[in-house]
């Protein structure tokens, strides 16, 4: 079926059976205090334009934020924080889980605009919405349980500890989750009491000023998140504002590390969730068609747009061909296409500048003497997509040196290597910059956590891979970042501890 005939709906309107008049893409897309409104900067040179990467047509023209839009947005911010830091955190924590119960009524909506935004598949659009709606009603939980600690000291005095909010936390995100990075990085810093300014990628600015307007409705003050569209140099305003507490920025390494510099020059907090090359091992003893599967889902969900993803496949010889034959069988057997069908499991590329760069990769690996088992090419799923579709690549006969298994791609490309031993695997797995994720594919109980305790990655998967569970927290070792995501510890990133001490005796000194 074609995207333009079939005039997705929006809470009960066409959302594009003509895609550049929907009037909710044509809506003011920054948010300042409980409402969309239009930049105040108005320089034409820079703006952008926002092309739906499934059908690779022009959405609309964005203006990036200036220095005044940002300025709003932090002292807006600012204002709203005095009033949400001094709410009780279980009064907060009942606003997210309203905010919750309203993404999950509108999930088809939201999914829909999100695949607009993305061009992945809406199965999984639909996963990482309800993944939002997870983190507020998870931390919605936690606000409330929000406390400190209590030492007794001698003589009756005792000192206490209060968790407090850093302030106006800024949050960055990449284009590849742009709903779930609003949401993953916003429900935490408000239920510990902070007030939220936003930048999302300039290639999917749609969905995260739809989370301001859910948390409007649930309730949040105004101000307290705030969403303020640009490129790279509307993040670094964000970054350099003096009223700004914390940046929270997730993308490549080299943004990661200008951000870092850019807080550093204002002593401030920075959560950094950056790229990565994992490994994924598979033992010659672990079941075949899981660990396939295993591969499959670290390497090509999203178009292979996932910071996380196995990308360096490491097969124990004795298995490598009837893992590889498995592998191609699959693969080759992927539905590219529609993102809007329910069958699609390979949606578009981001945008033709992504594709192309993704596309060089995969002619470097074969120039090194990397062999394409599949994949690896641009097709034309039909006349209405004609945004950029690249099937999903395998390669074999990789080498440890070669780019295409040292650099990261974030495209479908996946890199089969084959060891001999655990030993010589390990050393090899860990042999990189990057330490964002890995896995390990074995049914030898022993092997697998002796294994998995040698792996220099914060997240790892036994059996299993690229699964986010909203408890467990998620970041990076070297230099795939600092920080965490998701689960308890990522409350301590929110806050700062004040320590009280509180004498119970006469004040003694030696003068
Ligand atoms: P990118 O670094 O190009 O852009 C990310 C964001 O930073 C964008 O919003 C961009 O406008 C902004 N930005 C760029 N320069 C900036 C500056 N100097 N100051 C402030 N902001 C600036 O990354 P991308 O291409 O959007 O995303 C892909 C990268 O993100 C990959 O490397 C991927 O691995 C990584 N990523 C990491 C995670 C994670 O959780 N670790 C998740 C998703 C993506």
């Amino acid at each position: 079926m074609k995207l333009a005939s079939r005039g997705l709906l929006l809470r009960g309107r066409r959302l594009y059976g003509s895609l550049s008049t929907s009037s909710s893409i044509q809506q003011s897309l920054n948010f300042l205090n409980g409402q969309r409104v239009d930049p105040i900067n108005k320089d034409k040179s820079q703006q952008f334009e926002l092309i739906a990467p499934a059908t690779g047509k022009v959405l609309r023209t964005v203006q990036s934020s200036g220095e005044e839009d940002v300025g709003n947005a932090v002292q807006n911010a600012l204002v709203a924080f005095r009033i949400w830091s001094a709410i009780p955190g279980f009064q907060r924590g009942q606003v997210l889980k309203r905010a919750s119960d309203i993404i999950r009524s509108r999930l088809d909506d939201l999914s829909r605009m999100e695949v607009l935004d993305t061009g992945k598949p809406i199965w999984e659009a639909r996963f990482d919405i309800a993944g939002v709606a997870d983190s507020m009603e998870y931390y919605g939980g936690l606000a409330a349980k929000m406390s400190g600690d209590f030492l007794q000291l001698a003589s009756g005095s005792f000192s206490y500890t209060i968790c407090e909010p850093l302030g106006v936390v800024g949050g960055i995100g990449a284009w590849n989750y742009p709903f779930q990075m609003a949401g993953w990085k916003s429900a935490p810093a408000l239920a510990c009491g902070n007030a939220f300014v936003f930048k999302p990628s300039q290639l999917t600015p749609l969905t995260a000023v739809m989370l301001g307007e859910i948390y409007k409705e649930a309730g949040l003050p105004d101000g307290c998140y705030n969403v303020i569209q640009g490129e790279g140099p509307s993040g670094a305003l964000l970054c350099s504002h003096p009223e700004i507490a914390k940046i929270s920025f997730t993308g490549s390494v080299s943004s990661g590390s200008r951000v870092m510099e850019a807080c550093a020059k204002g002593i401030k907090h920075v959560t950094l969730e950056l790229g990565g090359k994992s490994p994924l091992i598979i033992f010659a003893d672990s079941n075949l068609d899981n660990a396939v599967t295993g591969a499959m889902l670290a390497n090509f969900l999203s178009q292979g747009q996932v910071c996380s993803n196995g990308t360096r496949v490491f097969v124990e010889k004795s298995i490598k061909e009837s893992f590889l034959k498995k592998l191609v069988a699959r693969t080759t057997k992927m539905k590219i296409g529609d993102p809007f069908q329910e069958e699609t499991t390979v949606g578009a590329t981001i945008c033709e500048d992504h594709a192309n760069k993704v596309l060089k990769y995969i002619d470097t690996g074969k120039k090194e003497g990397a062999q394409v088992l599949c994949g690896g090419e641009r097709v034309y799923p039909g006349p209405e997509l004609g945004g950029v579709y690249l099937s999903p690549c395998v390669f074999t006969d990789c080498l440890d040196n070669m780019t295409v298994v040292r650099e990261e791609i974030f495209g479908s490309v996946m890199s089969v290597l084959s060891f001999d031993t655990e030993e010589e695997v390990i050393a090899r797995a860990n042999d990189t910059e990057f330490g964002l994720a890995g896995g390990v594919f074995t049914n030898n109980l022993q092997r697998a956590h002796r294994v998995i305790s040698k792996m220099e990655a914060g997240s790892l998967y036994l059996n299993n891979y690229n699964v986010y569970p909203i408890g467990v927290p998620f970041g990076g070792y070297k230099k795939s970042g600092i920080g965490r995501e998701n689960g308890p510890q990522t409350l301590d990133y929110y806050t700062q501890v004040k320590s009280v001490y509180v004498e119970m005796n006469k004040v003694e000194a030696p003068f």
